[in-house]
């Protein structure tokens, strides 16, 4: 395995050096090395459960122009929407009815939803569902 890589697994933080050489040499990693030490790592973290979340997708709106992704902000042709809380209570609830205990609030890097909107967001949520 290589030596950033090691490293990485580590936990060090890596040089933007260690990185281009980590993802320019892809083709030399030990790729079964390396899935065993993502499943270690897995088992470390979370042993053999399963962990179901309801997904709640927050905003299609970015800032951010990632040129992968579909709701980035030059893509003029992405539908835009973002949910009021009324609605992101509703999917909550009805996530809550279909056994979702814990809910994952997605979205582009909106700057509407500053920190204290979401905060009350989601002190909103834990009212409704304290579980
Ligand atoms: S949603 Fe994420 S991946 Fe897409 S443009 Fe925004 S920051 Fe980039």
């Amino acid at each position: 395995m290589s030596a950033p890589l090691e490293r990485l697994l580590a936990g060090e933080r890596l040089s933007r050096a260690d990185w281009r050489q980590l993802l320019e040499k892809k083709d030399a990693i030990d790729r079964q090395a390396l899935f065993r030490r993502a499943s270690e790592a897995r088992r470390r973290w979370f042993g053999d459960a399963i962990y179901v979340r309801g997904l709640i997708e927050l905003t299609s709106y970015c800032k951010n122009n990632c040129l992968y992704c579909g709701i980035r902000a030059g893509n003029s042709s992405a539908g835009r929407y973002r949910l009021d809380e009324e609605t992101v209570l509703e999917c909550c609830r009805l996530g809550y009815g279909w056994g979702f205990r814990t809910f994952v609030l997605q979205g582009g890097e909106d700057p509407w939803f500053t920190g204290e909107r979401v905060a009350r967001l989601v002190e909103a949520i834990k009212r409704q569902h304290p579980d």
